[in-house]
Formats: structure tokens, sequence, C-alpha cells
């Protein structure tokens, strides 16, 4: 991951120049750029979704039509209703459950993919009955499903477009979310790390925590954010750190993304014979470490090319973005 910040921070310089500065604050980082006006009706996003789902396996179509069809999605923003989005398996019934907050954007087209892929994972290990200890799925290994379902999706985005402009701010919401996942988590994981040694040693104060946080942003933004505005108040609003029982919840993205674009690399590959190991492996990510079920597939996760090879292709995306 530290191999790709400097290509980020072209990314990061690219994105400046478009917004007509020097270098971005923090709150650029989400700023759109390009025609990003598309907005998606619920029917249109729904079938959007299947449509492409259709293409991967009828078991993925089967399931999110279930999952639209029977209600299990709470889809609008309601006052009172919390933010976010999450899926949660109900055992009893061997269904799932999801909860988001739908306003027409393509950022949230793709959440609903991403939760439903949550919900086919689910639906394989209850398919193949496996027990409740059977299924519990490491971190590394939780987000697999969901990425290949927000891969899809986004990458038919992709493919449809013939317009520059819109292309762009396709460009612009998957390179926002990959700086997240790749730049910011590694922000987030020197944060956490260096929090831990220093609490065993001695308390840590609140002004201690925000330069520990800056100082983690500098580290991994570097140039490709103006130092006077990071956001060394981060801590104060992830929920992740004050989870007592998951220290370090921030690597499983940045392990699932990649790890997500290396099967996918893999699907494109070997088209519609990937669809049964891929459904044998999400069945069993409760009981094989990730590197023994990525070998099922020849895919070797301890070697460095593998992670280079997924980085890659975020490389060539913001590539892509610099020549627009
Ligand atoms: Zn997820």
């Amino acid at each position: 991951m530290a191999d790709a910040f400097p290509t980020f921070r072209r990314y990061f310089r690219a994105k400046a120049r478009r917004l007509g500065k020097e270098q971005l604050a923090w709150w650029d980082l989400f700023a759109p750029t390009g025609k990003a006006d598309r907005t998606y009706g619920w029917d249109e996003a729904r079938a959007f979704i299947l449509d492409n789902f259709a293409t991967f396996s009828p078991e993925l179509f089967g399931l999110a039509q279930r999952a639209f069809d029977r209600r299990w999605i709470d889809a609008e923003p309601r006052e009172g209703k919390r933010g976010g989005a999450f899926c949660m398996g109900i055992e009893g019934v061997k269904e799932s459950r999801i909860l988001c907050n739908f306003d027409g954007s393509l950022d949230q087209v793709s959440t609903i993919a991403h939760e439903l892929g949550h919900a086919f994972h689910n639906y394989c290990r209850y398919a193949a009955d496996k027990t409740p200890l059977q299924s519990k799925t490491p971190m590394t290994l939780a987000e697999t499903a969901s990425i290949m379902c927000e891969t899809i999706v986004m990458q038919a985005v992709l493919d449809q477009t013939t317009d520059p402009a819109e292309e762009l701010a396709i460009l612009e919401t998957l390179l926002i979310g990959d700086t997240q996942v790749i730049v910011d988590i590694y922000s987030r994981y020197l944060f956490e790390q260096e929090v831990f040694e220093r609490r065993s040693q001695a308390e840590l104060s609140a002004d201690d925590l925000s330069d520990i946080m800056a100082r983690a942003q500098k580290a991994t933004y570097g140039d490709g954010l103006d130092e006077r505005y990071l956001h060394p108040y981060m801590w104060t609003w992830k929920p992740h750190y004050y989870s007592t029982d998951r220290s370090f919840y921030n690597f499983p993205y940045a392990f699932g993304l990649l790890f997500g674009i290396g099967l996918y690399a893999v699907y494109r590959q070997r088209g519609a014979a990937f669809v049964p190991d891929y459904m044998a492996l999400l069945a069993s990510t409760g009981e094989g470490t990730a590197a023994d079920l990525a070998g099922r597939f020849g895919m070797d996760i301890c070697r460095r090319q593998f992670w280079a090879d997924s980085l890659a292709v975020i490389g060539q995306r913001i590539e892509r973005y610099c020549a627009l």
C-alpha cells in the first residue's frame, strides 16, 4: 500500500488542478468532479443492479431479486433513522436484511450492490448448510463478496459510458473510495499502532490523539494534502476506534478491496466457470485462512506481487483520471 502512495499523490495533484487549487484540503478529497448529476430512481437502481448481477450468475441475480421483492431492504432515509449502510444475516430464517440510505446517487447504487454482496455471502453459507460455528468469517474475508458485487456494478457503469465528463465523475467516485481504503486506512493503522504503544506507558490527552492523527495523515497523504487542512479530529467520530473487541478494524477494508480486485481479475479470465468455485469459497470463509482459500484459485496472496497487481488496477484508474 505504501508503495502506491506516490501514485495516489499524482491523483491528488490532478484533482487539485481540476478544482483550481495548489493542494487539496481534507474536505476536497470528497468533492465530486465531472458530470456527477446523473441520479437513479429506485426502480432504475434495482433494474441496473439485477441486470448486471445476472451477467455474473443466476444465483446472485435470484438472491438480489428476492431481497428487492420481499422487501429485505430498508432503503429510504428517514427522520430519526441512522446513516450508513449494513447487512445482517438472520440465522433463524437463513435470510438477510439490509439497511441503507438511498439518495439516488451512483455511490448509493454501489452501496446497495455492496450490501447485497454480504447477503450473497450469507446465502452461500446457508445453502451449503454451514453451522454458525463454521460460518464465523474472519475480518480478512468479510468484505470479499461485497467488494466483488460493487466491482461488477461499477465496472458496468464505467463500460457503458461514452461521455468523458461522466466517465470522469465515475472515476472520481471510485477513486474517492479507493483513497479512503488505501491511503486513509493506512493512516488509521499508523494512528492506532502509536496509540496502543504510547497508551501502554501513559494516558493520552485529546491533544495527543489529535497530534498522532495529524502526523499519521501527513505520513500517508504526504504533499497530496495541504497540511494546514488535515483532519486531526478523525478519531472523535470513527466508531471503529471505540469498539473494544475489534482493534485495528481498518485493515480488513484494505485487505478486502485488494483481495476482491484480485478475485475479480480471475473472474474476468475464467468467466462463468469461476462462479461455482467462488461460491464454495464464500461458503467456507469460516473454515480456512485467506491464503488457503485463495490458493484454490491459484492465487498466492503471500507473494508481494499479488497485492502489487491489485494496486496496479487502481493505478490504471488514476492514469485514466489524469489523462481525461
Ligand atoms: Zn461491507
